[in-house]
């Protein structure tokens, strides 16, 4: 018998039932407080910080991204209506879906077409701006265009980052830190997609691959990374860096909702649906947005049935302490950006007060999800990113308890929901046939 951290409520003990039973649920935060935690490692200002160096790093980005000029060196997705999709999520939800549909494009992000694009590119960025400031080689005032220079790469070339990974992680990092001029070593898990290996591969970095899964691969990483002084571990599971840039995401968000004219207030409610895996990228987005938005905005992730690690984690209390393993299950599933086991307590604590749920999806649906996306919006994304379509289905099909709870029942019909799309450009078009064609 496990011992948890929180006693569950009745209610509880049945969603740990039907988890072990892979059915998919939606549990509720009952600590949610809409407050940022307070005495805590992470605070609001890392994020004014990070989104101040990503300017500064704009120049030298346009530079060698030539795909990035349109929008300045700064790497950002679109927000756009996707009407076509809302009888889809309404004919599984059987319930009308009131309110305005959004997709948040992450799945278009310039340079590795993930989310990732936002925390693993800053992270490197970060790495390098210190390396180039301790070795007197830029002051922040600078052009950074100069990081493209070769003096530049000679300097990086003695230095090397390495991170663990699913897949998209690696392709972030890989792909930044390969450009500046670091080594880079990926440590992937039995997860990843063969591709992303070897596109890796052809830019140099160094692919390491694991039989195991996704906390292993990790692991490894962070013990040959501990002996070598000259090597930055990129560690997903703790890195308040890689969270500082995912959310940065939020301060654009709120400049695109307003260029819609999307209110987002008492009287208009806005629901986010994000897939999580570790925990960092959908973490980052929703500390950004509670910041912002405090009560008005409402944040689901979504996760698997058979890697529900956020959920576990934050219901139980014991966060890192518990895998899905544990309760039998298998963390195999074909969303390989959220096949993670054990989720990240740096994350699932910070989420205490400002999450409101998590809900569960099995992979049917993901497949479902990525073929009626092609056909009614011509738009396509991973696997993964389709945890997200089913997050207002199942708020629409067991969230009441939420709804009335927050009296969000007369303003749902002046709601916004946004379906966070976190990866999919950069699949080859053999494996999007693969996925179509299941
Ligand atoms: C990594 C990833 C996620 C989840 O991010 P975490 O930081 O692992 O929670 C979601 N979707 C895709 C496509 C990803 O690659």
């Amino acid at each position: 018998m496990l011992n948890f951290q929180r006693k569950l409520s009745e209610m509880e003990q049945v969603i740990l039932e039907n988890m072990k039973k892979q059915n998919t649920v939606l549990w509720l935060n009952p600590n949610k407080t809409d407050e940022l935690p307070e005495n805590h490692s992470f605070s609001f200002q890392e994020v004014i910080n990070a989104e101040k160096r990503l300017q500064r790093f704009s120049r030298y980005i346009q530079a060698v991204f030539p795909e990035t000029k349109k929008l300045q060196g700064i790497i950002e997705s679109d927000l756009i209506e996707i009407p076509k999709m809302k009888p889809f999520i309404e004919k599984n939800a059987e319930k009308p879906l009131l309110g305005k549909l959004l997709l948040k494009c992450d799945h278009e992000l310039a340079v590795s077409g993930s989310i990732k694009a936002r925390g693993g590119i800053y992270e490197v960025l970060k790495f390098a701006e210190q390396c180039a400031i301790e070795k007197g080689f830029i002051k922040e005032t600078d052009d950074y265009e100069k990081f493209k220079s070769e003096a530049f790469r000679q300097c990086f070339s003695q230095y090397k980052i390495a991170v663990g990974s699913t897949g998209n992680l690696g392709l972030s990092i890989g792909i930044m830190a390969a450009k500046l001029g670091f080594q880079v070593t990926v440590h992937m898990s039995m997860d990843a997609k063969k591709w992303k290996k070897d596109l890796l591969r052809e830019k140099g970095v160094k692919v390491i691959e694991y039989e195991s899964d996704y906390s292993l691969a990790v692991e490894e990483g962070r013990k040959q990374a501990e002996h070598d002084p000259m090597c930055h571990f990129v560690d997903d599971e703790n890195s308040i860096d890689l969270f500082s840039g995912y959310a940065v995401s939020a301060l654009r968000l709120k400049n695109q909702l307003e260029e819609l004219n999307i209110q987002v207030d008492e009287e208009h409610p806005l629901f986010v649906y994000l897939p999580c895996g570790v925990g960092g990228g959908p973490g980052g987005v929703a500390y950004g947005l509670k910041a912002l938005y405090k009560e008005h905005v409402h944040i689901f992730f979504g996760e698997p049935t058979q890697s529900p690690c956020m959920l576990l984690g934050m219901m139980t209390g014991l966060h890192d302490k518990i895998a899905v393993k544990d309760i039998g299950l298998t963390n195999r599933t074909e969303a390989d950006g959220l096949a993670v086991g054990r989720a990240s307590k740096f994350v699932g604590k910070l989420m205490e007060p400002i999450l409101s749920g998590c809900y569960t999806v099995d992979d049917e649906f993901l497949f479902e999800s990525l073929k009626k996306m092609m056909q009614h919006e011509g738009i396509f994304m991973e696997p993964s990113s389709h945890a997200s379509v089913y997050g207002p289905i199942q708020l629409l099909k067991e969230g009441n308890a939420y709804i009335e709870k927050y009296e969000l029942t007369n303003r749902l019909h002046q709601a916004t929901h946004i379906l966070w799309a976190t990866g999919g450009n950069m699949v080859p078009q053999e494996q999007r046939e693969v996925y179509l064609n299941r």
